[in-house]
């Protein structure tokens, strides 16, 4: 096996994903996590006897699963069960104005109409035509590229990509860009919203975000078991390939030798020897110098972060409103909310609630106690000394949180010990050296998007997966990166000199 001991530090998405396609490629993979169970940022967490999904909730581009899936020989939903849900996201204003999106486009188009005339639907649909002609634009030469740069992308977009890029005004912000198109500003604010999806403010993230509203309108799936099967479900295929999981195991440093990755060194004393090592923790660990002082070469200085959240894990019954899974309440100042996180560094005092309500939108409604993460976006301030968020900004939070819902129509008292919450301190102890940021840094600037670093780090023998390196963050976007920084692992020299280069079904291929 020599030349093919891989040690991936982090089994979140893009660490899982990396593991399982190297493993499948005959390589000698060990993941070692300092958490108990494989997901990272994709976790559950038991509130009043039941399982709660406290990390992401909205499954999107499953066609990125499929691809990988098909690279080892099986299928999703040979593996998992994913449904299709109709209702992409229901949404409410306190005036008690509500729109649904749908994944049959007619029937977003219809609600469109319905709620702010036909006109508006016009625009909706040209909105649409727009960010589905920017995700095609963007989807080769930036998001499956390794490592993107301005000069290869304009490159690789040809006259046609340059003129759609060139039509959204690139250096506009995703705000001025959505007042191009909507008349009516519950809509604006709607699709601004996706910038945080990035972790980003839509007066700060370019135009070409709108990108993230395109791959929503694909689909949005519920998987059986919950987004925590998802991990597991990687992580049990990688074990059958000859992956070995070590919990509970922190890495503290990346060692080198010569200026090459050779291993890393545990917390407790433990060597673990390597040719090649994948970080799948944010790279502002390395750049900080918490892999050891060798490494940080791997990670250049990182910008301003992305958002953190205050999240309430809940387990209690709803009434006075008919929920579905996706669920957002809309406050009427939103750029206040990120005045305050962004230029203030505070907890917003009008936040928009995100509910999402796991028991529901196929077809099942709870009849009971139903299972609810809530989230409000906060600032990553969780490794300030003198803690900016005192547990009466918290506790001032949930209150106006709990209030829009109610002024919105939710009637929602948990007790406490149907509540879990979770402060961007609480991210930051998890997910070190965020601050709790939880999307890397801000993509705020149009050339942010290349800020991130690539799969190849520019120390040899180290490559970088996960939500805080390119293609950016979500669950899709992690996993693309793990299939990235695999395929750079396998590209190495003393690699492809011995495996030849396969091509796999489902779009993913490996050198
Ligand atoms: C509350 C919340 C809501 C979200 N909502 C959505 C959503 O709806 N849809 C969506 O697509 N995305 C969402 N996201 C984002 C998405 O979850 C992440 O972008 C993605 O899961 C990140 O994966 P990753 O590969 O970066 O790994 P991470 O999840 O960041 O995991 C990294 C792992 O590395 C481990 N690690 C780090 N350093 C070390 C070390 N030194 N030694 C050992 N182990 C280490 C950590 O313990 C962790 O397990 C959400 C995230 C959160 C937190």
């Amino acid at each position: 096996m020599a030349d093919r001991r891989v040690v991936v530090v982090g089994a979140g998405m893009g660490g899982l994903v990396s593991a399982l396609l190297l493993a499948q490629r005959g390589l000698s993979v060990t993941v070692v996590d300092a958490a108990t169970e494989p997901g990272g940022k994709v976790r559950r967490v038991m509130v009043d006897g039941a399982p709660i999904d406290s990390g992401p909730t909205v499954f999107t581009m499953k066609w990125i699963f499929e691809g990988i899936l098909a690279a080892v020989g099986t299928r999703l939903e040979q593996e998992l069960t994913v449904r299709p849900l109709p209702v992409l996201a229901r949404h409410f204003w306190e005036n008690g104005d509500r729109l649904d999106l749908f994944a049959d486009p007619q029937a977003s188009h219809d609600a469109v109409a319905a709620f702010a005339g036909p006109a508006e639907a016009q625009r909706f649909r040209d909105f649409c035509a727009q960010a589905r002609e920017v995700y095609d634009t963007l989807e080769g030469p930036f998001i499956r590229s390794t490592s993107p740069t301005m000069g290869r992308m304009v490159g690789d977009l040809g006259l046609r990509g340059l003129s759609v890029l060139s039509r959204l005004g690139p250096m506009k912000n995703l705000w001025d860009a959505l007042a191009r198109h909507f008349r009516d500003p519950r809509l604006q604010q709607l699709f601004g919203r996706y910038a945080t999806y990035c972790g980003s403010s839509p007066w700060e993230a370019p135009a070409t975000l709108m990108l993230i509203a395109q791959v929503e309108m694909d689909g949005v799936w519920s998987v059986d078991g919950g987004m925590h099967a998802l991990a597991g479900m990687l992580a049990r295929l990688a074990q059958q390939r000859g992956v070995t999981f070590r919990w509970g195991a922190r890495c503290e440093r990346i060692e080198l030798t010569g200026g090459r990755a050779s291993g890393v060194l545990l917390q407790g004393g433990e060597r673990l020897p390597a040719d090649r090592v994948i970080f799948n923790g944010d790279v502002a660990a390395l750049a900080g110098g918490l892999l050891g002082d060798a490494a940080r070469a791997g990670a250049p200085a990182v910008g301003p972060r992305s958002l953190s959240a205050l999240t309430w894990s809940i387990h209690a019954p709803t009434s006075g409103l008919t929920l579905d899974r996706h669920n957002v309440f809309f406050q009427d100042d939103y750029a206040s909310e990120f005045e305050d996180i962004f230029q203030r560094g505070r907890l917003p005092r009008r936040p928009t609630v995100y509910l999402c309500a796991q028991d529901r939108g196929t077809g099942h409604e709870p009849q009971q106690a139903e299972r609810l993460l809530g989230l409000v976006n906060a600032p990553a301030r969780g490794d300030a000394p003198a803690d900016p968020q005192t547990d009466e900004d918290l506790e001032q939070c949930q209150t106006t949180a709990f209030d829009l819902l109610r002024r919105c129509g939710l009637n929602l008292q948990p007790q406490p010990h149907q509540v879990l919450r979770t402060t961007p301190r609480d991210f930051h102890r998890l997910f070190p050296a965020t601050g709790g940021a939880l999307y890397g840094q801000a993509t705020h600037g149009w050339m942010s998007a290349f800020a991130r670093p690539g799969s190849n780090s520019p120390v040899p023998g180290l490559y970088l997966a996960g939500g805080s390196v390119h293609p950016g963050p979500g669950v899709p976007m992690a996993a693309l990166s793990g299939h990235l920084a695999a395929a750079a692992l396998m590209a190495s020299p003393a690699l492809t000199k011995r495996l030849h280069p396969v091509a796999t079904s489902g779009g993913m291929s490996m050198p």
